[in-house]
């Protein structure tokens, strides 16, 4: 394992969470954090968590991740402030699962807003600070839901799709530049993720669970252990499923 020490890690969507566990982790590995999310005061309160428990600074930055300002304004402060963005884990997403039936046309919207375009603004502001330096880590939170569809998935799904699809042709169009890229890919997590869901049939669909879902650590660990290789590792595709129940 590669210590993270000196250098500095974007998380958006790190206001709950995956993305908080995530910077848990890298601040844990060394890395100074850069905060990212529309919740400033909850980004606040984790960067206080992280400054007491890891000898590593962190920053907070109000960040909605659709308004390409917002995210050109996030890669410019942590370069101003630690002189390099050497990772950037492109984590925000929002999961408003429906029935393509029912119509939810403004969901469909913002989930192409957020999960593709959020994600795009992230690479249009920290991929030319990483090529110049010839360096850096570009993570992007796809899902299970980018590797199959299932019913009331087919929008998500479609976005996840698309953050992988970025991920595969970054990693090959990248792959002289010292640039690495890695696509993870969670199954069902324990989070704030489905308490926006509206869609009534959805809802109850959800009831019938047969699986426990993962904690958002079981993913920050597989982040973790993608940022920490050798530099000249490129761990490009991680899909973590939780066990189904017996
Ligand atoms: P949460 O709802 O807990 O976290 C989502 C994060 O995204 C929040 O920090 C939220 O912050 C942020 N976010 C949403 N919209 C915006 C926006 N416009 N601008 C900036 N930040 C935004 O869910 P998870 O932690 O589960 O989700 C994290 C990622 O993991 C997502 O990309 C999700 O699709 C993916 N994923 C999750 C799975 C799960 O089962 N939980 C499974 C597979 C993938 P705020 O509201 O403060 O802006």
């Amino acid at each position: 394992m590669t210590k993270l020490n000196n250098k500095v890690a974007i998380i958006t969507g790190a206001s709950s969470g995956i993305g908080k566990a995530i910077a848990h982790h890298l601040a844990d590995t060394g890395a100074n954090v850069v905060l990212a999310a529309r919740r400033a005061e909850k980004l606040q309160e984790l960067a206080n968590e992280i400054t007491e428990s890891y000898n590593v600074e962190a920053k907070v930055v109000e960040t909605d991740v659709t308004k390409k300002e917002d995210v050109e304004q996030l890669v410019k402060e942590t370069k101003d402030q630690f002189g390099s963005v050497d990772i950037l884990v492109n984590n925000a997403g929002v999961m408003l699962l429906s029935f393509l039936k029912n119509d939810h046309v403004d969901e469909w919207e913002q989930m192409v807003d957020v999960n593709i375009k959020g994600v795009l603004f992230g690479i249009h502001a920290s991929l030319p600070v990483m090529l110049d330096q010839d360096a850096g880590h570009i993570i992007n939170v796809s899902s299970v839901a980018g590797h199959e569809v299932f019913p009331s998935s087919t929008v998500y799904s479609a976005t996840k799709y698309a953050v992988r699809a970025l991920s595969m042709g970054m990693e090959k169009e990248l792959s002289r530049s010292g640039v690495r890229v890695t696509n993870i890919s969670p199954g069902a997590v324990d989070t704030e993720l489905t308490e926006h869901i509206t869609d009534g049939e959805v809802l109850d669909m959800f009831k019938d669970r047969s699986m426990d879902p993962l904690e958002a650590n079981d993913i920050a660990r597989a982040v973790a252990y993608a940022a920490t290789q050798p530099s000249n590792v490129n761990v490009n595709e991680v899909i973590v499923r939780p066990m189904h129940k017996k």
